[in-house]
């Protein structure tokens, strides 16, 4: 019987995909998670920028229980007016016309290419199906996403690589129009790229995109998984640049915890995805929906954006405290509200397990980035402590090194 408190040496029932931490948690409360044994760790994680309201909110947790002892799930063959009342809100405050749930990220990716073909495809133009994507760029684990990121580590041994992506280098505007060709559908975009290391795209370069998109009949969809939901201080990223998508896909934050997401579409694209194109079977169940719509009306109530970005501000101050008295580990720092990162010349997994020993929960990004995705109701003083925190690991290993 595997006991809870796994250790290294224990042998885990699970599937060996993760590296794992023998670090279990039992109880999690605002930005902080417990252990059984009462150790408290402050967390600048959030499941990965899932947990954007911190942990246990009294209003998700009282729409979960509330939802949980009337109705879980009925399947997609019956109005869901939780669904309804979401997709709703997320009509009236983002460029979308209709919405489509999914359970996860990957899918709302997979939802987001298969409505661009489709598109296309209704309108008679079956062989344009190609999607330009990025290097360096994360969409997910599925096998079409895999193909859609084109990262060779997440490619190998899978067998064929699903055919209809090219990739070129983000910011290069002239890179992309060279490879758009007939066949070309959409192109797709990570505003801000999380897993490969907080790489942020210029406004320019997002506005370029949208104008080639324009100019030649393409569609520009967004893959905020990460990026959005009020992680960087608008309720989503693209809004910084002042450009409307044809189609994004949305998770993580969406459900505050709850495996949630949604792939948004304007009605022109949404209207060729009719009765049996797509479906799934959990995907805006009534419980999903619930928790969803207790979190939207957090991130959407008045103020609470304007304090992500101020306290994305306070973060990026102290990355460029940070980065002057340690310009030897801590090389650039990156960040768009409290989606944030510092590139650091330690190895950053190891650092990140540094962090841990002393209580501060992070996760590594691509390019040796330490990645800093806090819940958005951080408050100064958290971040404050963090920081100190991190100064702490910094010295240990400056302190080695002399
Ligand atoms: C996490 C992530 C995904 C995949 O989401 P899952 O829920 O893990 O399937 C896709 N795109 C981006 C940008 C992400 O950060």
């Amino acid at each position: 019987m595997p006991s809870p408190n796994n250790t290294s040496q224990e042998k885990s029932a699970l599937f060996g995909t993760y590296a794992r931490t023998p670090l279990a948690f039992e109880r999690g409360e605002g930005v902080r998670l417990y252990t059984s044994r009462g150790e408290e760790f402050l967390d600048f994680n959030s499941g990965i920028g899932v947990n954007a309201l911190g942990h246990s909110n009294p209003l998700v947790r009282k729409a979960l229980t509330e939802q949980g002892n009337r109705l879980w799930h009925v399947s997609n063959i019956y109005t869901i007016p939780e669904a309804e009342r979401l997709a709703q809100k997320l009509v009236e405050e983002t460029f979308a016309e209709a919405v489509f749930f999914t359970n996860s990220g990957a899918e709302a990716v997979e939802c987001a290419i298969k409505t661009a073909r489709h598109h296309f495809s209704d309108r008679g133009e079956k062989e344009r199906f190609e999607i330009i994507a990025f290097k360096g760029s994360f969409h997910g684990r599925t096998l079409g996403t895999i193909a859609a990121g084109g990262n060779p580590a997440y490619l190998e041994g899978f067998g064929p690589v699903m055919p209809g992506f090219a990739h070129v280098e983000p910011g290069d505007l002239e890179a992309v129009a060279k490879k758009i060709t007939p066949k070309t559908c959409a192109i797709l975009i990570e505003p801000v790229q999380g897993e490969g290391g907080i790489r942020i795209m210029e406004k320019s370069f997002m506005a370029g995109l949208r104008k080639l998109c324009d100019d030649n009949g393409l569609l520009l969809i967004l893959d905020e998984v990460q990026c959005g939901y009020g992680r960087t201080g608008k309720f989503f990223a693209h809004e910084w640049a002042g450009i409307r998508p044809d189609i994004m896909a949305v998770a993580k934050g969406i459900g505050g915890g709850f495996p949630l997401g949604a792939c948004l579409a304007t009605e022109k694209v949404a209207k060729s995805m009719v009765p049996g194109t797509h479906g799934s079977t959990y995907g805006g169940n009534p419980l999903a929906c619930a928790v969803g719509n207790a979190v939207i009306e957090q991130i959407l109530a008045p103020g609470f954006l304007q304090r992500v970005e101020k306290m994305g501000n306070v973060l990026g101050h102290h990355m460029q405290q940070l980065m002057q008295k340690y310009p030897d580990l801590v090389v650039d720092v990156r960040g768009m509200g409290l989606m944030a990162g510092m590139k650091i010349t330690p190895p950053v997994r190891e650092f990140v397990e540094k962090l841990r020993q002393h209580k501060l929960l992070c996760v590594a990004a691509g390019d040796n980035v330490l990645r800093l995705l806090p819940p958005l109701i951080i408050t100064e003083d958290d971040i404050k402590e963090a920081f100190e925190k991190i100064c702490t690991a910094l010295d240990e290993i400056d302190g080695k090194k002399k």
